[in-house]
């Protein structure tokens, strides 16, 4: 015991000794970590649908016993509110756990597919085999819940793996590594925590899938590197969601769901309304009543907002700085400020805001915004609604409030993204049967449930052939009989 105590101790005397620097540290950890794991693969690869489950279950029992431990985590790192932590970091989680532990040994079963004339005498299927080691690289904004569900889903594909979490949010990535070590050797599941030094060392290994969650500027360094080992990715990016609400839509309904799904996290989602798209003859009910909503979630007058309970805080102020620039940016540029704009850099606090008139060259309107500020635009047709959506790079989610279905068809036909709610905002990331991922520039591949599962298996094409074996028939030399068949086979089959 006290030898066990004692080890980690002499390691860093040691390290000291020889004048090891952090960086030297990692990289020797990281090298026999990554060994381990490859030497420990095939023997977590060959595990069963019951050995996963077990490893599913004890992470949801440390889940349910840190809960109040999770709470206080996410306080610490932007003051979010434990009801938000519990709704949007613990509930996706277990939620997520308990789906696999019920569907897991259907998924990991063989699935036969049919064959054709020629593959009469064969019999095939496909088999889910686990990718091997893989890295999961995680943002900030949903620091549990970003990083913790593609681990189940990685876990329940019997894989070995690296996380890396955010550097920007060090409680809960602390509590992760707790639940990592107490539950897991390091040749199965071990973490790094570090910023884009760390991430950058990771890279370099030859991983046989690497799943990252960030944004489309990181996506794309991620991709090249991947590219020198040719190791698969999936990429879960951002950009700019936007909602559309036409002349028909249940307005109160409407502003209820997109003032929830844009402030919720302080605005800081992947999925988060980015900017609305108000038919013109509901422009001026939806800015009043997205107001009116806005003052009864967190708060009627200024100072009640800035104290309340229930609104987080932005990430860092660096983050904080950038927000306040697009808002001041846009109001320069002739945006009005109907609601909030007031901001405390020392507490990292940006009032919800909601601005109108917002010229479509501003900044706001071209980057991921990322916070709690949306921009109201008014349309004068679904037409116009849309031609703005196409011009824009293709968004991770895009939310239509309608109640007319041939306006619903034209929306859902004439533009793309990773997902869509009609009538709804957010709600389809916590769906258990649905893929959850972007297109293109938000993102390739998915995530959730048993798509999470395929993400990291690879699917193996198995055929077997029993005795009578017709292609022989086939082989050379092409005598004139051989060739007569080929004819026939090209022809009929
Ligand atoms: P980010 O891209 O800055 O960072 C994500 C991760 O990448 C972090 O762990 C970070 O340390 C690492 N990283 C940063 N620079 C790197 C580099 N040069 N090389 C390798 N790794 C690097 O993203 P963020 O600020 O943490 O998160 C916000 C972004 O993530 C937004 O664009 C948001 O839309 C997107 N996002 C997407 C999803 C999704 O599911 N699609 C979910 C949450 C966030």
């Amino acid at each position: 015991m006290l030898y066990q105590v004692m080890l980690p101790i002499l390691d860093i005397v040691q390290d000291i000794l020889q004048n090891k620097g952090p960086e030297t540290q990692i990289q020797e950890r990281l090298d026999s970590v990554f060994q381990a794991q490859q030497e420990n693969r095939y023997t977590i690869s060959k595990t069963t649908a019951s050995e996963r489950i077990a490893k599913l279950k004890k992470i949801l029992h440390w889940v349910d016993a840190h809960r109040t431990d999770i709470h206080k985590a996410l306080r610490e790192d932007f003051n979010k509110p434990e009801a938000e932590t519990d709704l949007s970091e613990i509930l996706v989680v277990t939620g997520e756990i308990k789906h696999a532990i019920k569907h897991l040994r259907h998924w990991m079963k063989p699935r036969r597919v049919p064959g054709s004339l020629t593959f009469l005498t064969t019999s095939s299927y496909i088999q889910f085999e686990p990718r091997g080691v893989v890295l999961i690289i995680a943002p900030w904004n949903f620091p549990f819940n970003l990083t913790m569900g593609p681990v189940v889903s990685a876990i329940a594909a019997g894989n070995c793996m690296i996380v890396k979490p955010s550097e920007l949010t060090p409680a809960t990535s602390a509590l992760m590594g707790r639940l990592f070590r107490e539950l897991f050797p390091e040749n199965e599941i071990a973490m790094f925590e570090g910023d884009k030094d760390v991430a950058t060392m990771l890279l370099e290994k030859p991983f046989d899938h690497i799943f990252f969650t960030g944004s489309p500027a990181v996506g794309r360094i991620v991709q090249q590197a991947a590219a020198k080992h040719l190791s698969t990715v999936t990429l879960e990016l951002g950009g700019k969601s936007p909602v559309i609400v036409d002349k028909s839509a249940s307005m109160d309904d409407a502003v209820a769901k997109i003032s929830w799904g844009k402030f919720m996290n302080n605005g800081q989602a992947c999925i988060a309304p980015d900017y609305a798209l108000v038919h013109k003859d509901r422009y001026a009910e939806f800015v009043e009543k997205m107001s009116k909503t806005v003052k009864k979630y967190y708060g009627q007058s200024p100072e009640e907002r800035k104290s309340s309970d229930h609104y987080a805080r932005i990430i860092t102020e660096r983050h904080h700085g950038r927000l306040k620039g697009l808002v001041d940016k846009a109001i320069e540029q002739g945006a009005k400020l109907v609601l909030g704009g007031t901001a405390d850099a020392s507490e990292k606090y940006l009032a919800p805001t909601l601005l109108t008139d917002v010229p479509n060259h501003s900044p706001i309107m071209k980057e991921e915004i990322f916070g709690p500020v949306l921009p109201i635009l008014a349309v004068d047709s679904m037409d116009q609604a849309i031609g703005i959506v196409q011009k824009m790079e293709k968004p991770l989610a895009l939310y239509m409030f309608s109640n007319t279905e041939r306006n619903i068809q034209k929306v859902l036909n004439g533009t793309t993204a990773g997902g869509t709610c009609i009538n709804d905002t957010m709600i389809h990331f916590l769906h258990p049967n649905l893929p959850f991922g972007g297109v293109n520039f938000s993102g390739s591949g998915n995530s959730h449930g048993f798509y999470g599962f395929r993400a990291f298996s690879h699917e193996r094409s198995v055929l077997r052939h029993h005795r009578l074996a017709p292609m022989k028939m086939m082989y050379p030399p092409y005598t004139p009989f051989v060739r007569k068949i080929i004819n026939l086979v090209v022809r009929y089959l």
